[in-house]
């Protein structure tokens, strides 16, 4: 693909060509993608859609990069991210029932923004990052809820461009997966949220949550979150730390000694790296459980 194609969607964002994707993701690795860009605004983002299609080019769609693993040899085509710290900053506002929430905003405006405005029910969101489009699209969560609990209408952008608007329901969620049909960006959601009784008391439960997140999460080495998701019936950190591979590692990718469904960065990491580690915890597993290890994480990319 020359670059000439891409020449087109430059007026449409913040671009780079061959952008590192090290740059872009939690987990600090991954090679370049060919052209990366950041939208103006989503009548911006439908016009990128209509152009990729026309022109048959590749797009991967992104938030802030804190739940993938990007190949060392990187994205071909266009990625397309929707997130906020690069400067377009998005809109969070009381709309009738609803907060409405741009989808690159980061989580933790949404939550002050709820908290501040007398509402509750964000618990199980605190500490999470990234934007709100990837807490919608992975259904992020925790043992306290996930986003389905408090979100009732997207906005996106269709396979053609188009911007619409659909509900959403518990049928749509899965345990990080939202089912999203014709949806390619999402560009924002409608939250429904109950009204606190005491913002103090829920501002200090919320600095506990944090406190407690970084008492158990290794907090300071690039990841991306927990790397497994939890076969049924089982905790994956456990088997993970019964088949003694805690602070197993491969290059500079280790499993974390301290959350062992956590793979950290401990350096210079290669995807591949983490890759191979993930495939040795899942053959590892397999052989001593007889659980089959599904990844949280989004493998993106050519590795
Ligand atoms: C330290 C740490 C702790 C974490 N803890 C948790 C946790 O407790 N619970 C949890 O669920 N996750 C956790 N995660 C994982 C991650 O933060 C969440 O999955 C988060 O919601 C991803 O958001 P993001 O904006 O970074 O999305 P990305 O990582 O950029 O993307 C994730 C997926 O969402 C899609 N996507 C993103 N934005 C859009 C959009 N606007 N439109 C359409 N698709 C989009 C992407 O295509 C991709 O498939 C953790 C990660 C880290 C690094």
């Amino acid at each position: 693909m020359s670059e000439k194609k891409y020449a087109y969607l430059e007026k449409y964002g913040i671009f780079r060509y061959s952008a590192p994707m090290n740059e872009y993701t939690s987990f600090k690795c991954g090679g370049p993608a060919d052209f990366l860009i950041t939208p103006a605004g989503y009548d911006e983002a439908s016009e990128i859609i209509k152009y990729c299609v026309k022109e048959n080019i590749n797009y991967t769609v992104i938030g802030a990069g804190s739940n993938l693993l990007v190949g060392d040899k990187g994205i071909r085509g266009a990625v397309i991210r929707i997130s906020e710290d690069m400067g377009i900053k998005g809109k969070i506002e009381i709309q009738g029932e609803f907060i409405y929430c741009d989808a690159s905003v980061k989580k933790t405006d949404f939550i002050d923004f709820a908290v501040d405005n007398g509402f509750g029910g964000v618990e199980f969101a605190v500490g999470i990052p990234g934007s709100i489009g990837g807490g919608i699209s992975m259904n992020a969560g925790t043992f306290m809820g996930t986003y389905i609990d408090i979100l009732k209408k997207i906005r996106y952008i269709d396979k053609s461009g188009n911007l619409k608007v659909r509900d959403m329901s518990s049928t749509d969620a899965h345990y990080r997966h939202m089912d999203l049909d014709d949806a390619v960006i999402i560009t924002g959601g409608y939250f429904m949220l109950p009204r606190t009784e005491d913002a103090g008391l829920l501002r200090s439960k919320i600095e506990d949550i944090i406190n407690d997140r970084k008492f158990k999460h290794p907090w300071t080495y690039p990841s991306a979150g927990s790397v497994f998701k939890n076969p049924d019936g089982h905790q994956s950190w456990k088997l993970v730390n019964d088949s003694g591979l805690k602070g197993f590692r491969i290059g500079d990718a280790m499993v974390s000694e301290l959350h062992t469904n956590f793979i950290i960065n401990d350096g210079n990491a290669k995807a591949a790296d983490i890759r191979r580690l993930i495939e040795l915890i899942q053959k590892t597993v397999k052989e001593k459980f007889n659980v089959d290890m599904h990844t949280e994480i989004k493998m993106i990319g050519e590795f």
